[in-house]
Parts: C-alpha cells; structure tokens; sequence
C-alpha cells in the first residue's frame, strides 16, 4: 500500500528536522505501507534567494510496526484515576469530596472543588518542593477552549484547622461541573499516543489525544516559555481498559460532563508547575 501525507508547515530550512509528527523512517519491524511526505510552505534554501510558496516531496517514508523499543520511546507514565461513588474524608485522595482547606484561607470564586490528590497516593505529579497535596478547581467561564482550573498546591502538614464546609456554589451554578463524592483506586500505566494503550478516564500525566501532534508554541508557559505538560484529565466518561482489571459500575460515576462529553486536560509548566495552567477541552 502506498500514499501521499501533505503537511501545512512554515519551514525555515529545507531539512527533515522541519517536519513535525512521529512518521518513523526506520525500524526493525514489518512494514506495513510506504507514504510520501509532502511539505507546502514557503521555502529558503541556501543561495536561492527569497522565500517562495511551493509542494515540495521531501522524502518517502515506509511506515512500520512499532517495535517494542518504539513504543518505550514515546511512552508517557500516567495514573489512572478510578473513581467510584463513596463517602471520602479530609485525609484522603479523592473527587467531589470535603477538601482539606484552611478555615482562614478563602475559597477561591467563583470555583468548584472538584478533586485533591496526596503524594502518597500519586508520587508522580510534579510537586512543588515542601507540598504534598494538590487540589484542583474548575472555574466557569474560564477560556475559549472550556473551563479553567485553579489549581492549589499545598503542605498538608500546615493545615491545622479544617474549615468544616465546602465551598458555596457560583451564583449561576452550572450542574456540569457538580462532582459526586468518589473514592480512588489508581493505578499506573503507561501510554502512548494513538495507540490502544491510550486510556480514555480521569488520569494523572499520560498523553491526551491530541498532545504531540499541535503546535507546542500554545503549551509554552507565558512565565518561563517552558513547555507545558499534560498535567490532569478529568473525564466525563469511564471505560474499562484492557492494561488493568478495574471495572467501572457506571460509565460516568463522578456525574461531571465536559465538552461534549469528553475531558477537560490541564496542562502545567514543566519547570515550575505554580506557573500559569492552560486547559483544553476534547
Ligand atoms: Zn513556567
Ligand atoms: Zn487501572
């Protein structure tokens, strides 16, 4: 099988390097079809002057099978949430649940709690030196691609009086972002993208369906200009996955629903995750 990938790119130079996306030039597996990168752009090669607007074939590709070395290049870790309804507390890792917030620190507003995470439970979210518990809000209205999130890290240590209720509700409460009280079961996989290791549910890390293919210049921190990272998705929708045994009893057991019924990401700073979030609703 043969065919033809055009790619819209503004290149610079005249090299493969230009070229953006995973299209693997080589491997040790079976191939499985041969394809023609075409690259439209405008073009500065050296010694031809000015830029022009031209299709250039920049090379053939055969693509093949992923090896198992591949795939372990382009794997991202993520947990995977599980939640199921329940009754959690203060000290636990949990959505919807009471949040462990100080009784003189104000609710951020207009927001929604909607989930908080310890260490213990989930070592690999970047915290911030001296925090162990990461709390995350949803604010309406937020951007043009969906909701914002406020997100809170904190020692949980410091925390010696809990404030005994949760936050009031925005003045135009909207259901979508009411989340049931659900316990954790995480478990930890890895992925990778456009594969069928790729977990659709509430995850830490991991990839989304979309990262790694669109210009990284949006997920460059405006404080830094490090890259931003997938730091958790909230899903509306639960499915079982083969990489575990986890069975969910309802396919929407926190009862949220984003987008059109789809997630909501957050993406966090890579240098310093305290740095401006950005969400993406898919
Ligand atoms: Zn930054
Ligand atoms: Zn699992």
């Amino acid at each position: 099988m043969t065919g033809t990938i055009a790619a819209h790119v503004c290149v610079k130079r005249y090299g493969r390097e230009s070229a953006r996306g995973h299209v693997p030039e080589r491997g040790a597996g079976s191939v499985l079809s041969t394809v023609d990168l075409k690259v439209v752009g405008k073009f500065v090669l050296p010694g031809e002057g000015l830029p022009t607007r031209q299709t250039r074939s920049v090379r053939s590709f055969r693509i093949v099978q992923p090896t198992n070395a591949d795939l372990a290049a382009v794997a991202l870790p993520a947990m995977r949430l599980h939640p199921s309804p329940g009754q959690p507390g203060v000290g636990q890792s949990h959505i919807g649940g009471p949040l462990l917030w100080p009784v003189d620190e104000p609710w951020p507003e207009p927001a929604y709690s909607e989930l908080q995470l310890y260490r213990k439970d989930f070592p690999s979210l970047p915290f911030p030196r001296g925090t162990d518990l990461l709390q995350v809000f949803v604010c309406p209205g937020g951007t043009l691609d969906g909701p914002g999130v406020r997100v809170v890290w904190r020692s949980a240590g410091a925390v010696t009086d809990v404030v005994a209720e949760p936050p009031p509700r925005p003045r135009f409460d909207d259901e979508h972002f009411h989340a049931k009280p659900c316990l954790l079961d995480p478990c930890r996989i890895d992925e990778h993208p456009l594969s069928a290791s790729f977990a659709q549910g509430c995850k830490v890390g991991g990839w989304t369906t979309w990262y790694g293919g669109e210009p990284h210049h949006l997920l460059r921190c405006p404080e830094c200009s490090a890259v931003r990272r997938p730091l958790i998705g909230l899903d509306t929708y639960e499915f079982p996955h083969e990489s575990c045994s986890h069975q969910p009893k309802t396919v929407n057991p926190v009862g949220w629903k984003f987008g059109s019924l789809g997630a909501l990401y957050v993406f966090a700073c890579s240098r310093d995750p305290r740095h401006p979030v950005i969400t993406y609703e898919d």
